[in-house]
């Protein structure tokens, strides 16, 4: 999903085959893109066309009509959950001033209704009114809108709203004698609550929980705004730019929170249909059609974008927001950047809310004076020898620089795109192959820009002095020159500093008493600020994000004068020093020289369980080893068995795993619980007891016994899952702290008091050290001790005394 879809980039390596010798030391050269303008061939277009074809970013009034009718089959069977997404689906689809956008969002206004949202259900039916809902229709939308406006204390609007639908209903002549009787006695029944409700107070808003998610705010420091006061940024030869403790840190204190330079949604699988596979209105529901696409907030009743079907926010300003920084230019776009993919939309992105002035400056300096820039390559030099992947010095400093590189005149480094191009790119260490893939792309983009007249009115905006009149031929191609320049560079520097964001996505077990946390990949983005981190196999910090937003904390004591260390992914806790070292190597070009890794290719022994090797004896439950024939690694059971059968084993489970929790989800919850107690027995006579599987299956159970009410059993289960979270994850990781939270949760709904306040001490002290104390977690954790420290001592199961 980063890089292009597939068969573009078989496209381009079977070009890249057919090239000449010359052509290919150019492109392996420092400046490889200016002899690419020329190669991007017709059919290379034709190709490009063909695959966006199979997935438009239009607006079609068939498939608006398609998406409401499939909402509106769901409502009938009382899904109202999903019968708004589809109706999401049909609002992104209908076109403004069409017929049949009113007629969407007034479908969706009861769904919405029904899911007990009355702000959100009132904003749709305030659109539905203002984009002309047929008159005779807007009896029953009016009466919603009252109900809505009851709900939310808002009685004299309400009455409002009665009246007018009274004097619709009266100017209807096609109401039969019946309907109207029944309307009119409707809203004489809403007339007589709505009286009645005059005097009572409005119900508090829930902005109060709002705040309490916001960002703490830091002590800042003045030389890198952003960070706290609490670190400071060093810069040398062997490891590039990188942040020290400046005094003694504790876990859980905050040591960064930027907001993303730019960050663009990851539209999710499903999008890229196989080959030969005719488009068709699919119904599923992807990551695109959850969070808004500027702000990354769950989306309940999306905004589209007015120009196409693609975009989608979560308020009318969001929307406004991003069309006026970049979804102006992007719009027209839309199937293009999703078959060029995520990394080339940042890349655009970038330039378009960077701006074309600054752009332009930073190219130049970078890559020379304009004649440079056009003419010869220039020979710049990269610094070979930096063990940090993301962030060093390009070749000398230059005069007046700062010594740090990308640092403002005053010496102060932000989140700014200065900062951002100064992310190392290490363009001299990707594959040429790779670099050529990447070229084309940004070639057939600009092209694109081009030919849609885009560039220009870009150009416009950024620029003052390119308003001169009649020279915008040959100007143009020059600055998208430089424009091609910059995407390229941003294309190569997000393979070491694209940061993923992350979200945490709820999925409850029906009654809300105990909640699932699943972490998911929403965005990627560029942080300037937190790219200073280098990496460690065992990090000191740990990273939540809130929207677009990142805060880091200290997740151990750091001593003064230390290294602040992020991991970039490669987790000492998951997999083996060898693994994540070649990890490391080929995606961010260093050799791994953490103290983790030290120690553990120091020692000769391998401590953490490969992922590999997952299988155990029946017998004994040592851990079966060998390569296509295993065997029973204690030596005494003379037991071998074949990796193919073993893995074929493990399939089928998989399978009967992932049918348990389809019947959890149409709470069919006896019958799943019965087939996991199946897998789970299964799997402890062929899989290692600190298999992921085996936890997933144990944490199924528990969510299963917990819907059912049987609490003990739950918590047994899910005392085994945490079991193989802490193996997989460490004690103190973030995993083993929404475990944590969950156990709470059940001990708490099954009053084992004394445990329940043990496991939210635990879970307390995991959790404030990577969200913070002000979390929403946190704070739920609070009230539930607080809640059981006030049970009355008599109230207290027997067995619970003392
Ligand atoms: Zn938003
Ligand atoms: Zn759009
Ligand atoms: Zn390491
Ligand atoms: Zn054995």
């Amino acid at each position: 999903m980063a890089l292009p879809a597939e068969p573009w980039r078989v496209h381009a390596a079977r070009r890249w085959e057919t090239l000449g010798p010359a052509l290919r030391a150019q492109l392996s050269g420092a400046a490889p893109l200016r002899c690419c303008w020329r190669l991007l061939r017709p059919e290379d277009e034709a190709l490009l066309r063909a695959l966006c074809g199979r997935r438009g970013a239009g607006k079609e009034a068939a498939a608006a009509c398609f998406y409401r009718q499939a909402g509106n089959a769901r409502f009938r069977r009382g899904d109202f959950a999903a019968a708004a997404a589809l109706y999401s689906k049909a609002v992104s689809h209908a076109a403004p001033g069409g017929p049949e956008l009113p007629l969407c969002f007034a479908n969706r206004s009861a769904a919405l209704f029904r899911l007990q949202h009355p702000q959100a259900c009132l904003e749709d039916i305030e659109r539905a009114l203002g984009q002309g809902y047929p008159a005779g229709l807007q009896p029953k939308v009016l009466l919603r809108k009252a109900e809505c406006l009851l709900l939310l204390g808002r009685s004299r609007d309400a009455a409002q709203a009665l009246s007018v639908a009274e004097s619709r209903v009266a100017g209807d002549a096609g109401l039969t004698g019946g309907a109207r009787r029944a309307l009119l006695s409707q809203i004489e029944q809403l007339r007589a609550q709505a009286r009645e409700r005059e005097g009572d107070p409005a119900p508090v808003s829930a902005a109060l929980d709002e705040a309490r998610e916001g960002r703490e705010p830091l002590e800042e420091n003045s030389d890198l705004p952003g960070a706290s006061s609490s670190v400071s940024l060093s810069f040398d030869a062997s490891r590039g730019r990188h942040l020290v403790a400046a005094r003694g840190i504790l876990p859980g204190e905050s040591l960064l929170s930027e907001e993303a330079f730019v960050s663009v949604l990851n539209p999710g699988e499903r999008l890229l249909l196989p080959d030969g596979v005719e488009t068709t209105w699919d119904t599923s529901i992807a990551n695109e059609d959850l969070y808004c696409h500027r702000c990354l907030k769950p989306l309940l009743a999306s905004v589209p974008c007015r120009g196409c079907s693609y975009a989608k926010y979560c308020s009318q300003e969001c929307a406004r927001l991003a069309w006026e920084r970049y979804h102006r230019t992007e719009c027209a776009l839309g199937a293009l950047l999703l078959t060029l993919g995520v990394f080339c939309h940042v890349a655009l992105r970038t330039v378009l809310v960077a701006g074309f002035a600054e752009v332009s400056r930073l190219v130049k300096q970078a890559y020379g004076n304009d004649q440079e820039f056009h003419g010869a390559e220039t020979g710049r030099k990269y610094a070979d020898e930096t063990p940090n992947s993301r962030s060093g010095r390009e070749g000398p400093c230059e005069k007046g620089e700062s010594p740090i590189p990308g640092c403002d005149g005053r010496g102060q480094y932000q989140t700014s795109y200065q900062a951002v191009f100064h992310l190392l790119p290490h363009a001299e260490k990707h594959s040429p192959e790779h670099k050529f893939l990447c070229c084309l792309s940004v070639v057939a983009l600009c092209k694109r820009l081009q030919e849609a007249g885009l560039e220009a009115t870009f150009l416009r905006q950024g620029s003052p002095e390119s308003q001169r009149k009649g020279e915008a031929c040959e100007t143009v191609s020059a600055e998208l020159e430089v424009l091609g320049e910059a995407m390229l560079r941003h294309m190569l520097q997000l393979q070491c500093n694209a940061q993923a964001v992350t979200g945490i996505q709820e999925s409850g077990c029906g009654d809300g008493t105990v909640v699932n946390r699943e972490q998911v990949r929403l965005a990627t983005a560029f942080f300037p600020v937190l790219s200073l981190l280098n990496h460690s196999c065992n990090p000191t910090t740990s990273v939540m994000f809130s929207g677009t937003a990142v805060t880091v904390r200290a997740s151990q004591p750091i001593p003064k004068g230390q290294e602040i260390f992020h991991c970039y992914g490669p987790h000492r806790c998951r997999m083996g020093a060898a693994e994540r070292r070649q990890r490391l190597l080929s995606q961010y070009f260093f050799v791994c020289q953490c103290q983790a890794c030290r120690e553990e290719l120091g020692s000769d022994i391998t401590c953490i369980p490969s992922t590999t090797d997952t299988f155990c004896c029946p017998h004994c439950q040592a851990s079966m080893q060998g390569e296509d024939l295993l065997q029973c690694s204690s030596g005494a059971c003379a037991l071998a068995v074949s990796r193919d059968h073993l893995s074929g084993r493990l399939q089928d489970l998989q399978g009967r795993v992932r049918r348990a929790l389809e019947l959890l989800k149409d709470d069919k919850l006896e019958e799943a619980v019965e087939l996991l107690l199946m897998c789970l027995m299964d799997a402890k006579r062929f899989l290692s007891p600190k298999h992921m599987l085996m936890g997933e299956i144990e944490d199924h159970l528990a969510r299963g016994y917990a819907s059912l009410g049987k609490w003990q059993e739950a918590a047994r289960h899910l005392q085994s899952s945490i079991r193989v979270v802490e193996a997989c994850h460490g004690s103190s990781s973030v995993e083993m702290g929404h475990e944590l939270f969950k156990l709470a949760q059940i001990l708490f709904n099954g009053f084992a008091v004394s445990e329940a306040l043990r496991t939210i001490q635990r879970a307390e002290e995991v959790l404030s050290v990577h969200c913070g104390s002000g979390s929403a977690q946190v704070q739920e954790l609070k009230q539930m001790k607080a809640c059981l420290l006030e049970l009355p001592r008599n109230l207290l199961p027997r067995t619970e005394n003392p």
